[in-house]
């Protein structure tokens, strides 16, 4: 069995970033938006800004009150979508009850839609077309590749099928050439199907929902879920110890995934400057 370290990959990738970025003039600017102070989301945003911040991108922070209207949102995107010193745009989520979330995902330039949530991304990546895929299941791809582990003509089966992870990751694996499944709270006996995954992607958040007998003998297996436990610490949704000699590949949590996902923002970001720098003809 080998680890796929998501932190050491992740740790490697940022290096090459922070030197692409040392050579730009003009260093490339991620507009964070936090609205309310939900502690999970502020921590979120934290990592995300620290992230920036090491390969020396800048991320602005905008902290905004639990009683923000959606109005007062949709005006703040609209002028960091105006503003050319602005190359990236991310709204935290979960929004506070009462903003829709659709129409102000929907609201951010693609072209700055870096996380990739806007219905024009998705469309885009389904469509295995240039854009911006989402930051999870794009650093999840990253991470198979790296260990050169082929999808082509590979059942992947994917447990969870949420619009950030789930459903992009099965439209990325599809894009590859593999045989996907999708499996979520309704599928009737789960193991039936994650017992045939040569790769077998977890995103559900219930900790050790995936045992050792629902996994194939030499299958890869990346587990996606993060679920703090009440003593603090953070498992994910694959039962490791029962489950990992199993596996001719398996992920950690921590340090799988999650590390993948920030650093995946980030190459989000220098493309979505890039694509800036292009629209502005700079590029000369
Ligand atoms: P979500 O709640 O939006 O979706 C969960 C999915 O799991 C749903 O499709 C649901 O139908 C399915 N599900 C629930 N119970 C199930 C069961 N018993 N059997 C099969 N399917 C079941 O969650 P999400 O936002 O996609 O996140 C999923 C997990 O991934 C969470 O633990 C989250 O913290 C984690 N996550 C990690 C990263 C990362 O950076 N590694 C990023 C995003 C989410």
């Amino acid at each position: 069995m080998q680890l796929l370290d998501g932190k050491k990959l992740a740790q490697s990738i940022e290096k090459d970033l922070a030197m692409l970025v040392s050579a730009c003039n003009d260093k490339p600017s991620l507009a964070v938006i936090l609205v309310g102070n939900d502690p999970a989301s502020q921590t979120y945003v934290n990592m995300k800004k620290h992230a920036c911040e090491r390969v020396g991108m800048i991320a602005r922070l905008y902290a905004l009150s639990s009683r923000t209207t959606q109005v007062e949102l949709l005006r703040i995107i609209e002028s960091l979508n105006n503003d050319e010193d602005v190359h990236g745009i991310l709204v935290q989520l979960p929004l506070p009850p009462h903003i829709e979330s659709n129409p102000i995902l929907e609201a951010i330039a693609p072209s700055k839609d870096v996380d990739g949530f806007s219905p024009h991304n998705i469309g885009r990546v389904r469509a295995n077309l240039s854009a911006f895929a989402p930051a999870t299941p794009l650093g999840v791809m990253d991470l198979l590749a790296a260990y050169q582990i082929k999808l082509q003509g590979q059942h992947c089966v994917i447990v969870g099928a949420s619009n950030i992870v789930g459903k992009p990751l099965a439209a990325l694996m599809l894009n590859a050439n593999a045989t996907v499944t999708t499996c979520h709270i309704y599928t009737r006996d789960l193991a039936s199907f994650t017992r045939q995954a040569d790769i077998l992607c977890v995103a559900v958040g219930k900790p050790n929902l995936i045992t050792a007998d629902m996994v194939k003998e030499g299958a890869v297996v990346v587990d996606i879920g993060i679920t703090r436990l009440p003593n603090g610490k953070i498992c994910g949704d694959v039962d490791f110890e029962a489950v990992s000699p199993k596996c001719s590949f398996i992920s950690p949590v921590p340090g799988g995934a999650g590390p993948m996902t920030i650093v995946s923002l980030l190459q989000n970001t220098f493309k979505a400057y890039e694509i800036q720098r292009c629209i502005k003809g700079s590029y000369a």
